[in-house]
């Protein structure tokens, strides 16, 4: 109920502006937001390869309303990918990009796909000649078909080219067979957004239970798994099937969030496993919050008591 309030809140342009003129947002957004800048998103990433992680930018922003906007996005991504250059983080892709299509121009109403396809393929020349890589993130239910296809269209000209599946949607142990594949990176999810009972498992039990089938299937195939949850259970069972399966660590990879879980994320990197953290910087940040949120009451806890303090 909390959850579905926060994901709806999400998408409320009122409650929007409310939340980022609130004087005490700030210290809220810090904790899961790297920066403003880019040299933020290239600061935070520099500490958390030097202590032995890898990491995954994403410039936040995901409702582009037109061409200038998706093009000044990819403009972002390509200023990024060569400051990380300039950094020495791409080498070997210690450091590598998200990138979220919607924000490339999917959604406009005139050639969003084509627009957006565009866009991505120019941050993917940009990631080769840096020598790393790109991961797709996932949206909403409605853009996981034009996803996967931008996917396939991507991964002809740089198959270095990654795609996030959500395991809460019904179709994603299906989605997980068609891409465990050699060469083929995939991050496995359980899924951010308010989705349908028709298209996603609606309860926690549900949707471990398809994490663990779809962990299984990537994990059991020729692609690259890339575990991304903060969920004991589902970390150890993911350890589990790659022993199962004869994974030597390296073949696949863990995955959290930024803020969330540290002290796990470097116990797992000590314990020798790759161990990449997603790490969102931006002055776009409302959506990204409130998903976060909406992921766990101590989060709205946190939230509520910044305001209590502060506001
Ligand atoms: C790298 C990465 C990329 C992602 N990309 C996408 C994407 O493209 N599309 C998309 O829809 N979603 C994406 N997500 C979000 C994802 O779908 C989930 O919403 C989010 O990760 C929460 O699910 P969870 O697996 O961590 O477990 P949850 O079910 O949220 O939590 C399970 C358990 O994990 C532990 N836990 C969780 N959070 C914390 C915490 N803050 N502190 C301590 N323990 C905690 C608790 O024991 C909790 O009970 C991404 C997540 C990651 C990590």
């Amino acid at each position: 109920m909390l959850r579905q309030t926060l994901l709806q809140m999400s998408k409320s342009e009122r409650v929007r502006s409310a939340v980022q003129k609130a004087p005490v947002t700030r210290s809220v957004v810090t904790r899961f937001i790297a920066g403003s800048v880019t040299e933020d998103g290239v600061r935070a990433s520099s500490d958390i390869v030097h202590s032995g992680r890898l990491v995954t930018l994403d410039n936040l922003g995901e409702d582009t309303l037109d061409a200038p906007q998706a093009r000044a996005t990819r403009d972002e991504y390509l200023r990024l990918l060569a400051s990380l250059e300039d950094a020495g983080l791409t080498q070997g892709g210690r450091a590598e990009v998200s990138l979220k299509l919607s924000a490339l121009g999917q959604a406009l109403p005139v050639d969003g796909a084509q627009i957006a396809l565009d866009n991505a393929r120019e941050v993917c020349q940009a990631a080769e000649k840096a020598g790393t890589t790109v991961t797709l993130d996932m949206e909403d239910h409605t853009t996981t078909d034009e996803t996967l296809g931008a996917l396939l269209e991507l991964r002809r000209d740089f198959p270095f080219v990654g795609a996030v599946l959500q395991a809460y949607l019904r179709r994603t142990e299906a989605d997980c067979r068609d891409l465990a594949t050699a060469g083929s990176r995939v991050r496995l999810c359980k899924g951010a957004y308010d989705e349908p009972v028709s298209v996603a498992y609606q309860s926690r039990e549900e949707v471990d239970r398809s994490y663990v089938r779809c962990a299984r299937v990537l994990m059991a195939g020729d692609g690259y798994p890339m575990l991304a949850t903060h969920d004991p259970r589902m970390v150890d069972i993911g350890g589990a099937l790659a022993r199962r399966y004869g994974r030597a660590q390296g073949s696949y990879e863990f995955q959290m969030l930024f803020g969330i879980r540290p002290n796990e994320q470097r116990r797992l990197a000590a314990e020798g496993e790759t161990m990449r953290v997603y790490v969102p910087y931006g002055d776009e940040w409302y959506g990204y919050l409130m998903r976060r949120l909406a992921e766990r009451p101590t989060n709205v806890a946190f939230f509520l008591r910044a305001l209590d303090t502060k506001g």
